[in-house]
């Protein structure tokens, strides 16, 4: 039994809270705790979920665990169904963080709080905490891992680069690109990083113009096929930064399809991911990306977890970040998780023997 394995059979769209309460030690009393996640069709938001309705229903907490297929009315709806219910706490990991603001002004007139999950809500008062890994520092490691593997600081380059970026709605793409751009930026200018796209965001603020909306694996694997056909017929691209795993997929997808080829003597390019998804991290053990960034999405669950429990008993809750997370009406009290970079040779000791992944799950 593997990662997946632990996936929850709750259906996308499906609000009924099925979810009954289980003799706890925690500080639950059998309140109802509203989980909203995104989609089913990321394997995170899969095992993000589980792993946190889990451990509510341990401390004693009834549930609400909803997908919503990457609709904003669709979460809309399944939150405002969470309000109707009776929730003491809503969980959420946006989709589109912008968009929340009427629904979130119900549940603060009901008393409820807010926890904003992963992703920032933006443009409401009604967000109260917010639990993250650093996004900046995501990006920063994927930039930093491009540059020492192309020795780009010493005498690396020129090299073919071809940057893309997340959704432009989701709050965190921003900080990724951020991240790795305030490294790798300096490198185009310098043409030590060639983009024969043209498609090199001038500043950070340009990232949105690169940017893949909704996180699609089909769509980064289309534009980056688009890339190959129109602008590397007589040359080869040997970096691509991709912000996340489900863009990396679909990137190697294009690579595979032109004819590159991993491996020693081959000429794949170093690529970039986040998220230690089970088909990267099969694709990093056979030569097709070369990082991930690994967010262990049990330690985000571990602390909301803790976060809720300390909110229903009226405890002071955990925080370490007053001041980085504004959402446009206020700063945010955050709780920041490290992010950690994966590489072929660490998928064993990072990811298997923190019993992420079974040994069997990555065909070890
Ligand atoms: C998350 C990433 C994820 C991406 C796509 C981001 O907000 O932080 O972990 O890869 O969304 O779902």
């Amino acid at each position: 039994a593997g990662a997946l394995a632990a996936c929850s059979d709750e259906r996308e769209g499906d609000d009924t809270p099925t979810n009954q309460a289980t003799d706890g030690t925690g500080g639950g009393g059998g309140e109802l705790i509203g989980i909203a996640m995104p989609t089913k069709s990321l394997e995170r938001w899969n095992r993000d979920g589980a792993h946190l309705d889990e451990l509510l229903k341990e401390a004693g907490y009834k549930t609400s665990l909803q997908f919503a297929d990457n609709k904003v009315d669709q979460q809309v709806s399944q939150i405002q169904n969470m309000i109707n219910d009776g929730a003491k706490v809503l969980v959420i990991a946006s989709i589109d963080g912008t968009a929340l603001g009427p629904v979130l002004q119900t549940a603060a007139d009901a008393g409820i709080k807010v926890i904003a999950y992963d992703r920032l809500i933006n443009d409401t008062a009604n967000v109260d905490y917010y639990a993250t890994f650093d996004n900046y520092k995501v990006g920063q490691l994927q930039g930093e891992f491009i540059r020492d593997a192309l020795d780009l600081e010493g005498d690396g380059g020129p090299y073919n680069f071809e940057p893309f970026a997340g959704s432009p709605d989701d709050n965190n793409a921003k900080f990724f690109f951020s991240g790795a751009w305030d490294i790798l930026n300096q490198y185009v200018q310098s043409g030590k990083l060639v983009v024969q796209s043209g498609k090199a965001p001038a500043t950070n603020d340009d990232w949105q113009s690169i940017g893949i909306l909704g996180w699609g694996t089909d769509d980064a694997q289309a534009e980056m096929e688009n890339r190959l056909n129109s602008f590397y017929t007589d040359s080869k691209v040997q970096v691509v930064l991709s912000p996340n795993d489900s863009l990396a997929l679909g990137i190697a997808q294009a690579l595979e399809s032109a004819g590159y080829t991993p491996g020693e003597g081959g000429d794949w390019p170093v690529l970039t991911g986040q998220d230690a998804d089970q088909a990267n991290v099969l694709n990093m053990l056979a030569g097709k990306q070369s990082m991930t960034v690994w967010k262990d999405t049990r330690a985000l669950g571990d602390a909301v977890a803790k976060m809720v429990d300390e909110i229903v008993t009226g405890a002071e809750v955990t925080v370490n970040d007053t001041d980085t997370y504004n959402n446009g009406v206020k700063n945010v009290p955050t709780l920041l998780l490290d992010p950690l970079v994966v590489t072929p040779d660490t998928v064993e000791s990072a990811l298997v023997e923190s019993g992420f992944y079974s040994a069997e799950d990555l065909g070890l």
